[in-house]
């Protein structure tokens, strides 16, 4: 009789050297690998636990891995990749600008934002989404029972992740938008870059819709009062030891509060949110959007949300 085989588990983490002898690094893996993140650092991403959990559900018989690719590797791990018969991947960080140079086609998002976070593998070709946007729109509305286009909303951070949070409140028509990066002139140009949007008027009073200043306390200071919702989306608080992005003692009440950090649930902005009698949430629910809206990328389905949002631990 012929002895079975005990099927092996997939690792937690991948490498390009993996990728390079892919059939013997995943050998007796079943359903096999057509899918992952790629990062440096990856170790901590929890897209698999939720994209695998979808996958199960949909009994599509692929898996998802993360995959630990540093940046003068991703050329060459997205070409592997490509000849792999993959489905798709998603990209995370330092990878999401590096890889505009990688996709034959971008969608309007990306495009605009200057960077991707998902690509979907069409035979031999390429195309590039972002989801960041949209995936925030959503966890806003389910957060907070609000649309972007009721609030003034104030953007901290000037990178991947702010470019995409500003361009969908300027798609949406948020009341007013205000973009503080501590690289000052970052936040003049993503200002800049958004002008057409908010070329009518809408909000009448002293402060513009539209305005870009410095991460400071004074200016952040003299905002509080004409905004309603209060974004972070710089690396502050990914740490232990980081305190809020802004200080407790500026926040108020009346305040929305979303940290696109995800790495406990009371991260240190929405602990100062709270301690300011403000409503806080985390990034958990952005991770999960983006993720949902990658799969329907990936598979043109409907997605299996509470799904995947339990595989995050949700309820
Ligand atoms: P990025 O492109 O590297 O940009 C980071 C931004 O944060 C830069 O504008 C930088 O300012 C600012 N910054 C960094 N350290 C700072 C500090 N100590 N003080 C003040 N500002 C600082 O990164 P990203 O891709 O935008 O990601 C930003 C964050 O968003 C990450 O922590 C990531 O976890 C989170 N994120 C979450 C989700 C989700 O699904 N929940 C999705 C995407 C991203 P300068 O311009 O001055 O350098």
């Amino acid at each position: 009789m012929k002895k079975r085989r005990t099927p092996i588990k997939i690792k937690e983490v991948y490498t390009l050297v993996d990728l390079r002898t892919w059939s013997e690094a995943t050998r007796n893996i079943a359903p096999p690998i057509r899918l992952g993140i790629l990062g440096d650092p990856v170790v901590h991403s929890l897209s698999p636990q939720m994209q695998n959990a979808a996958l199960k559900h949909c009994k599509i018989e692929l898996q998802y891995a993360r995959f630990q690719i540093l940046p003068n590797e991703l050329g060459e791990a997205i070409e592997l990749i490509r000849n792999l018969e993959f489905v798709g991947i998603n990209l995370t960080v330092p990878h999401k600008i590096a890889a505009l140079e990688c996709v034959a086609e971008l969608d309007e998002d990306a495009k605009h934002i200057g960077a991707l976070n998902t690509i979907k593998i069409d035979g031999q070709k390429l195309r590039g989404f972002n989801t960041d946007g949209r995936g925030f729109s959503r966890a806003i509305r389910e957060e907070f029972s609000v649309d972007l286009r009721d609030l003034r909303v104030l953007v901290l951070g000037g990178g991947g992740a702010a470019r995409a949070i500003a361009l969908q409140c300027a798609k949406e028509n948020c009341e007013r938008l205000v973009l503080a990066n501590r690289t000052f002139d970052k936040a003049k140009k993503l200002a800049h870059d958004l002008l057409d949007f908010f070329a009518g008027p809408k909000v009448f009073g002293p402060v513009p819709r539209l305005q870009a200043i410095p991460l400071e306390e004074p200016a952040v200071r003299f905002q509080i009062g004409h905004v309603d919702l209060i974004v972070n989306a710089t690396p502050i608080g990914l740490n232990r030891a980081d305190s809020s992005p802004i200080p407790a003692r500026l926040l108020a009440p009346h305040l929305m509060i979303y940290d696109t950090i995800y790495s406990c649930e009371r991260t240190p902005f929405v602990s100062a949110a709270i301690e300011a009698g403000a409503r806080g949430a985390n990034g958990l629910s952005m991770l999960l959007h983006q993720g949902a809206l990658a799969f329907e990328i990936w598979f043109q389905r409907e997605v299996p949300l509470e799904v995947m949002r339990k595989a995050l631990g949700g309820s």
